[in-house]
């Protein structure tokens, strides 16, 4: 469509012409951003369409990615950059006078995810396209992503997120794809001819799912992949009742994500989305693999469908209820096709996030598909009694019904030949904790798959200083090959490149120092460590240790003259989930430490408190590339995997942190003497829950620093503060820091001051940044990719069959 610039600006001017009926200079910057997006997502179309034909045609396998979340972000400069036009075009709008960026940043983040689970789910989509896969998401078009968060006082305050108020330019609306989902009515069950029972659906509230396709361009290639995001309409089938309260009804499926990534709000409404997401996925795969086969009990050699977490897990007994219902299979062939197509990731140990859903609201809502679980549940258990005679508790434990509750986990298990957990020692204690009885029963589900997260977007895109210099140093392998940056090994003791390295820092300081000025009206000075958390708020992930710590800090430069450190930023993003008082009562604790420490002229020049509100994936990559110290510092056995962790290291970031999910192998890689490494290991915390043996008042009682800066959370410390910071307080002593934050205190100031110590010598530090980059490049989701796709779903690449 255009090949050098002088095209591009012709096309792009004509088109502002004859779209928006204005001239060029009339135009604004979002006609500017919406004509450039229609005019990339039309040069995509060529792609789009062969890919699409490819898929088609060929008989190769293909894998579908079901996940409630799709946390994408902005596309239009990861399109760009992918595409390979990125200079192109930014040079053609520098001649008409126009930023790239600033047209960049009219378009909103697709928010469509709370966190790291539907962050995976995006990273995963570009690999795939990237590594030439045929791989296809699946998800809900929400009309209202993951709420805005403003502060307010130091409050969070939540309003409904509008991504979609000026249209999502990249989307293309597939109304002729429509699928129809049924929720409620009644089971009927005949007697067919043959004798054999047929369950009819009677009386059901139909649903129609509309699809909305987005291009996934894969990186320089020609792959074009499709994410499919479904939206709630009312179909035109359902007879008209209460038009009104219907229409309501079903709209209501796709209005909101839930937003809350651990605990389940036990709604009707969550449970319709499951089903819905994937109903309208599964019969839509049944269509394609049918328009390409004939043999439904071939479909495993043909089709891989991955659940992301529990969420999509309805998709096994709404694939048995087509095979047994539509297609006339028997149970055990249906089983057999079910259980060797299914593979599931979990995303947590943490036992209140494990989905279960009561029978009373499962069964009318979802009639025959309860009625399959239930049957899946008796034969599962049937198989367990005879491995296990006479074993009542362990089989109870294990059924996927039990006291009324359908165990969403149990039903994942049960029905995937793949279980993977998304770090090695998540894996580890899925298989020997918390699910080692799944584990013993059939070990050879289990499998580690470490997360990872895509370069092109977390440095390419959000670096490009970073890269030029990484390509300059090494060449440009590393941009096909990310596990290449291993190059750097080699130059990190070259004072050339750390003087670059410092440079470059230095420019990405700068640029979040303005979007903090900008932003809080907080000047912050570029030379001080800017040292970064930001994720979601939760009592695990203990951003509590971290403001404790400030909080010491503060107490120690107003108290001893004595007292010297590098000047320190300490930098906050996060959102708390709405109904998660204990979280919001953090970020309000962050903030009143904040007023006090950034006003306080004794200390403020030593160390600055900055929360960022509203931290989402395009805040994110302005923040993480202007990091030098990286926040992991979860209670160790806790965060399954992370991967902001990633991102930080990628970037040149030092890590703080616990021995807690891939930090572990963040730590085997590039070796703990270059991160700081501190507090209780996983098996320390699990025997702690195991065998008890923590008191933490003896910590408050024994360290004069924890016992004030505990005390300060309710003595009135914080003046500006009229409703003290008891429920923090009582988390800690009257319900005995579940989280060991008092635990972990000490360990913590020791490694902080190691970095301190550290950063005073920069050749050190930045050999140690330049280390990590090297080792970064086994957190690429491209590794992360063809492990799946060459351990659990057998996929190949398309280049070598288009051939
Ligand atoms: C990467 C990412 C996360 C996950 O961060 P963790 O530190 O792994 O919890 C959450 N939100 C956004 C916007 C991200 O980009």
């Amino acid at each position: 469509m255009f090949s050098d610039k002088n095209e591009f600006k012709e096309s792009f001017l004509k088109r502002i012409e004859m779209s928006l009926g204005k001239a060029f200079p009339d135009s604004t910057k979002r006609d500017q951003f919406h004509i450039l997006g229609n005019m990339i997502r039309e040069h995509i179309s060529t792609n789009w369409i062969q890919t699409n034909e490819h898929y088609r045609l060929n008989q190769k396998k293909q894998v579908y990615y079901l996940s409630i979340e799709f946390l994408l972000g902005r596309l239009l400069g990861q399109n760009l950059l992918n595409l390979g036009i990125y200079d192109i075009v930014q040079e053609g709008l520098h001649d008409l006078g126009i930023s790239l960026h600033d047209l960049e940043e009219v378009e909103s983040d697709a928010g469509l995810g709370n966190g790291g689970l539907g962050r995976l789910a995006a990273c995963f989509m570009d690999s795939l396209a990237s590594l030439d896969l045929p791989g296809h998401g699946y998800g809900i078009r929400y009309k209202h992503g993951l709420f805005e968060q403003r502060i307010v006082d130091g409050f969070q305050v939540e309003l409904p997120e509008q991504w979609l108020r000026h249209g999502h330019v990249w989307e293309v609306r597939k109304p002729d794809l429509t699928v129809e989902v049924p929720f409620w009515g009644r089971v009927e069950t005949i007697k067919g001819k043959d004798g054999k029972l047929i369950f009819e659906h009677r009386d059901a509230e139909y649903v129609s799912a509309v699809p909305y396709d987005l291009p996934v361009v894969g990186y320089q290639n020609t792959t074009v992949n499709t994410l499919r995001l479904w939206s709630a309409e009312p179909s035109r089938y359902q007879p008209n009742r209460d038009m009104m309260r219907y229409k309501r009804d079903t709209e209501a499926i796709s209005e909101f994500l839930y937003p809350d990534d651990t605990h389940d709000e036990g709604k009707i409404l969550r449970l319709k989305q499951q089903y819905f997401l994937v109903s309208a996925s599964v019969k839509t795969i049944l269509r394609q693999f049918s328009s390409r086969q004939s043999n439904i009990e071939d479909l495993p050699e043909h089709v891989a469908i991955h659940i992301n977490d529990t969420h999509p897990v309805l998709a096994i007994p709404e694939l048995m209820r087509i095979l047994l219902d539509e297609y006339g299979l028997d149970w055990d062939k249906a089983w057999r096709v079910t259980t060797k197509t299914f593979c599931y990731t979990n995303h947590t140990t943490l036992s209140e996030a494990l989905e279960k859903w009561s029978v009373r609201i499962f069964q009318p809502l979802l009639p025959r598909i309860y009625g399959i679980v239930h049957e899946i549940n008796e034969r599962y258990c049937q198989q367990l009694w005879e491995k296990y005679p006479g074993e009542w508790d362990r089989i109870k434990h294990m059924a996927i019904i039990s006291y009324d509750e359908v165990k969403m986990a149990h039903l994942a298990i049960a029905g995937s030949y793949s279980v993977n957990g998304v770090a090695k020692l998540h894996t580890d204690i899925l298989k020997t904790r918390e699910m080692n009885m799944f584990y013993n029963f059939s070990p050879e589900k289990f499998n580690n798959k470490t997360n990872g997260i895509t370069h092109r977007r977390w440095l390419l895109k959000s670096n490009p200083e970073l890269t030029q210099l990484l390509v300059h140093t090494i060449g440009d392998s590393f941009i096909k090959d990310p596990e290449q940056l291993m190059e750097l090994e080699r130059y990190s003791n070259d004072s050339v490149l750390q003087e670059d390295m410092k440079k470059v820092k230095q420019i990405k300081k700068e640029q979040l120092a303005a979007r903090i000025l900008d932003q809080n009206g907080l000047s912050v000075d570029t030379e001080s460590i800017f040292d970064v958390q930001v994720k979601r708020l939760h009592a695990y992930k203990r951003q509590l240790l971290n403001v404790l710590h400030i909080m010491y800090l503060y107490n120690r430069i107003k108290e001893d003259s004595s007292f010297t450190m590098h000047p320190q930023t300490f930098i906050f993003g996060a959102k708390a989930s709405p109904g998660y008082y204990y979280a919001k009562k953090i970020i309000k604790l962050i903030h009143s430490v904040a007023n006090k420490v950034n006003h306080d002229p004794k200390t403020k020049d030593l160390i600055k408190v900055v929360f960022l509100e509203n931290y989402r994936v395009s805040l994110a990559e302005e923040i993480i590339p202007a990091a030098n110290v990286s926040e992991q510092i979860s209670t160790a056995s806790k965060e399954a995997s992370g991967t902001g962790n990633m991102k930080f290291m990628m970037n040149g970031a030092l890590t703080i942190g616990t021995l807690d999910g891939a930090n572990v192998e963040m730590a085997e890689r590039v070796g703990q003497e270059n991160m700081f490494i501190f507090g209780l290991r996983s098996e320390q915390v699990l025997d702690y829950y195991s065998y008890g043996g923590y008191v933490a008042s003896e910590y408050y009682h024994h360290d004069e620093r924890i016992r004030q800066v505990v005390n300060q959370l309710v003595n009135g410390f914080f003046s500006d503060n009229d409703e003290p910071f008891d429920l923090i307080y009582d988390s800690l002593l009257t319900e005995n820091d579940y989280y060991f934050v008092l635990r972990d205190f000490s360990a913590y100031v020791d490694a902080h001051e190691k970095i301190n110590a550290t950063y005073k010598h920069p050749k050190e530090w930045l050999r140690k940044s330049i280390l990590n980059i090297a080792h970064s490049g086994y957190f690429s989701s491209d590794r992360t990719i063809a492990e799946y796709a060459k351990d659990i779903w057998g996929i190949e690449q398309y280049s070598l069959i288009r051939k």
